[in-house]
């Protein structure tokens, strides 16, 4: 079985200049996500970062990602807009793509879904419990009903996006607040998959499940198809009028 080809793109701006995230992710979430995936023998992930040219999502590396994993927040507006397109058409022709935390702002996340991806939010050490919604999907296996992370950033409702395809998860914060944390779409022939979790102050990445979660969407994300172009073909009539 070929490999699942995986691209882990970062900002990588604020880990370099926050002393609190370098001491939990010194080479960059990027390099954390990475490696926990390549220790599942399916998966083969590569990562790129904002500042190299492209931001490294030439076409070259984007005909070669089976799934796109996202991580932005405060650097949205200097991802290019070529490259953004680029992104959704490949999502549209079956590239998988995976959302992380403040990427419910990004370029990609809005064009591909219509809508603003606003939310309410507040960084305040909360305790974070995460739902098992749908037991049975493919993105929820090995996961328990429900699990704790100690400390995360609050993400509340409303949750500016469309009405799922499925609800994966709903996460319930020590302000009250309740997100729909894990939720997934399909746009033509790419599947999407948004996850709450990740502020880059606290450790996510590190949490078992968590990376359980992210390899399984990685696998359930994977393209059916892939189609070289979107085209609208002028087609003969198959039957005598
Ligand atoms: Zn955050």
């Amino acid at each position: 079985m070929n490999k699942i080809n995986v691209t882990v793109w970062n900002e990588y701006g604020n880990e370099q200049k926050e002393q609190a995230t370098a001491g939990i992710y010194p080479n960059g979430m990027h390099i954390t996500i990475a490696d926990f995936l390549n220790k599942d023998e399916d998966i083969n992930a590569k990562t790129a970062i904002l500042s190299e040219a492209e931001h490294g999502l030439t076409e070259e590396v984007l005909d070669n990602t089976d799934v796109l994993i996202w991580w932005g927040h405060k650097y949205h507006d200097k991802v290019d807009d070529h490259v953004a397109s680029c992104i959704v058409e490949r999502v549209q022709r079956g590239m998988g793509i995976i959302f992380l935390h403040s990427a419910h702002k990004s370029k990609p996340f809005m064009r591909l879904l219509g809508t603003s991806g606003s939310l309410c939010w507040n960084e305040a050490d909360e305790r974070c419990r995460v739902w098992t919604c749908a037991p049975a999907h493919p993105i929820t296996q090995g996961i328990p009903q429900q699990f704790v992370l100690d400390r995360e950033e609050m993400y509340g409702e409303p949750f500016g996006i469309p009405e799922p395809q499925q609800t994966v998860f709903i996460s319930w914060f020590q302000s009250g607040n309740v997100f729909r944390s894990g939720v997934t779409f399909q746009r033509e022939n790419g599947r999407i998959f948004y996850f709450q979790p990740g502020h880059e102050t606290y450790p996510a990445y590190h949490n078992e499940f968590v990376q359980r979660i992210i390899t399984n969407a990685v696998k359930w994300a994977k393209p059916v198809v892939k189609t070289a172009e979107l085209v609208c073909p002028n087609t003969p009539p198959l039957e005598k009028f």
